[in-house]
């Protein structure tokens, strides 16, 4: 991976964390996207639905959402199938078969695009922390 890369998804991954992020006394929490479980916010994961690998969707506000490590990297064969189940609700069935359905469509990115989407969502990130009082880390 390619540092221009690393940093866009560094970026993405906080701010997609943050945006679920729920206050209670105190503290940050995201429930996972698969097994349902709430798990501290810097514990929490960016999942990818349709996987990384799948250039189209990795930046995708709607193919990706919080998840717990467990789901996301022990058992990702089986936690995929609570993820599109949980996605139907919370999205729509429709949302998740176009997500499935263009999985394979072309796309390609430059250097400038990776560097484009680490800014873009690096100032995405901070603003969403000063709304909700979390300091950026
Ligand atoms: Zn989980």
């Amino acid at each position: 991976m390619s540092k221009s890369q690393k940093k866009a998804d560094l970026w993405y991954s906080k701010y997609i964390r943050v945006r679920s992020a729920v206050e209670h006394d105190g503290e940050y929490y995201n429930k996972c996207i698969s097994c349902g479980k709430p798990m501290l916010l810097k514990q929490s994961q960016c999942g990818h639905f349709i996987g990384i690998g799948k250039l189209i969707h990795r930046y995708n506000h709607l193919n990706t959402w919080p998840q717990c490590w467990v789901c996301n990297c022990l058992r990702s064969g089986e936690s995929i199938h609570d993820y599109e189940q949980n996605l139907n609700e919370l999205i729509s069935p429709q949302v998740v078969e176009y997500l499935k359905d263009s999985r394979n469509n072309f796309c390609k990115l430059s250097k400038t695009d990776y560097e484009e989407i680490a800014s873009k969502y690096k100032v995405l990130f901070l603003n969403l922390c000063a709304d909700k009082g979390i300091i950026p880390w």
